[in-house]
């Protein structure tokens, strides 16, 4: 049994359900939807208004949002019968929003309604299908995907209830669920937050233990480079999952962060896939390395430096400690760390309480701050013991104002610091010296 994912694009419009449609069908597969593309955010707008005491505001965007869905039905479906069972699909759910618009508005409502797109798109789909023949199940995700107390995904519980469920309707040729929507250790409608639907496909590829995770989107899998900036890139074929972590991370958009461990943990493969153009072999996650290699090339902007410079750190123990302290203290995680016997610079990339981690450290050093830097950062077999790999990148970098360098926190990754308005300069550098384009 396979995984296959599809995001908000690929199920954007009717054309395209009725392509994703073509793409699933044949194989007793598990298909997990995203919420048609743009829905997710216009539920977001919803909640804005009802926090803001604002139902009038709500409830033109609901009626907006539910027009749209209308024209989608009129499209989607070829006869009265399915058209009209949709219509009560869809009104079920637009009506459940309104009730929200009269009462008070709290995170437990919130959660509620943004868990409404992926019920949208997957019951939609699921009629669609059985318009269609196929006989095709839907799975609720709120009956088996769930957190637990520390908002982490509770693998031991995902297993047991989807493979009750999968049981329970062996029959099927086909199951749809929806991604990014949960419960959370309280039973409440939670999610696994923005993006989260890749999630969802991999703590159920682990869950049952499938052959292989597909990520449909509408690219041909990760490049080696970010095509909105650099000229020529390729499409990587190959990838680690630790590389693939890394680009994901690192700002390769076509993949969350957080869908890499699952499969990697249970050692599934991990394909990313291209709708408009399924014949395309995509780019293949796995466990294996290809010897040496450098991957790809990506960047995280919006980082923010900051370097505490101090004679007391000259052989002192504790020092980093209370550095890193202060960022536990204010929950900022820290991205890159450079060291040098006097000093340490470290990045982050949310700034809401800079001000005041910046007046604790004053306590220990003097303080720098670069704002507005882009993490680039290069993946591929980066084995301390391959030699060559380190000139080449420093000397693509030869005519681009480096802040940090940080290479030995893993075998895949060389991050470096440059200015935002650098950014361009160094990712067509770095392509040309190490992908000859
Ligand atoms: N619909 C959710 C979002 O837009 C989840 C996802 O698409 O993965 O963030
Ligand atoms: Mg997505």
């Amino acid at each position: 049994m396979k995984v296959l994912k599809f995001g908000g694009t690929s199920v954007g419009s009717a054309q395209r359900m009725q392509d994703v449609a073509k793409l699933i069908t044949g194989d007793r597969n598990i298909v997990v939807l995203s919420a048609m593309s743009g829905t997710t955010n216009s539920l977001v707008e919803i909640f804005d208004y009802l926090y803001k005491k604002n139902p009038d505001g709500a409830n033109e965007i609901i009626n907006k949002l539910a027009q749209k869905y209308y024209g989608h039905i009129e499209d989607l479906y070829a006869t009265a019968d399915y058209k009209q069972k949709a219509k009560e699909h869809v009104n079920s759910i637009f009506d459940y929003i309104r009730t929200f618009t009269k009462d008070l508005f709290t995170l437990f409502e919130e959660r509620i309604v943004l868990a409404q797109g992926e019920l949208l798109s997957t019951g939609m789909m699921n009629l669609y299908l059985q318009e269609c023949g196929v006989n095709s199940v839907l799975l609720p995700a709120l009956d088996y995907m769930r957190t637990d107390k520390n908002a982490e995904p509770d693998p031991v519980y995902i297993k047991e209830k989807l493979n009750a469920l999968l049981t329970a309707h062996a029959e099927a040729d086909l199951y749809i669920t929806q991604g990014y929507i949960c419960r959370n250790a309280y039973g409440e409608v939670d999610n696994l937050q923005r993006g989260g639907s890749d999630y969802t496909a991999s703590l159920i590829g682990a869950a049952i233990s499938s052959d292989e995770i597909q990520i449909w989107t509408d690219i041909d899998g990760i490049h080696n480079n970010d095509p909105r900036i650099v000229e020529k890139t390729a499409p990587v074929r190959q990838l680690h999952f630790e590389e693939a972590a890394e680009l994901a991370y690192f700002g390769a958009k076509i993949l969350h962060p957080t869908c890499i461990l699952p499969a990697k943990l249970n050692n599934i493969p991990v394909r990313l896939l291209n709708t408009m153009e399924p014949e395309a072999p995509g780019t293949l996650i796995s466990n294996e390395t290809e010897k040496g290699k450098i991957k790809a090339v990506a960047a995280k902007d919006n980082i923010t430096a900051i370097k505490i410079k101090s004679g007391r750190m000259l052989l002192a123990t504790g020092f980093l400690r209370k550095v890193f302290e202060i960022f536990e203290n204010y929950q900022t995680p820290i991205d890159m760390v450079t060291t040098s016997e006097v000093g340490v610079s470290v990045t982050i990339d949310n700034k809401r309480r800079l001000d005041e981690i910046v007046d604790d450290l004053k306590k220990y050093g003097t303080v720098t701050v670069d704002d507005d830097m882009t993490i680039v950062c290069v993946v591929g077999d980066l084995e301390w013991d391959n030699v060559g790999f380190e000139a080449s990148i420093v000397s693509a970098m030869k005519e681009v104002p480096v802040r940090m360098i940080s290479y030995g926190g893993s075998n895949y990754n060389v991050s470096l610091l440059v200015k935002a308005s650098n950014k361009k300069k160094a990712l067509q550098a770095l392509s040309s010296h190490l992908f000859n384009n």
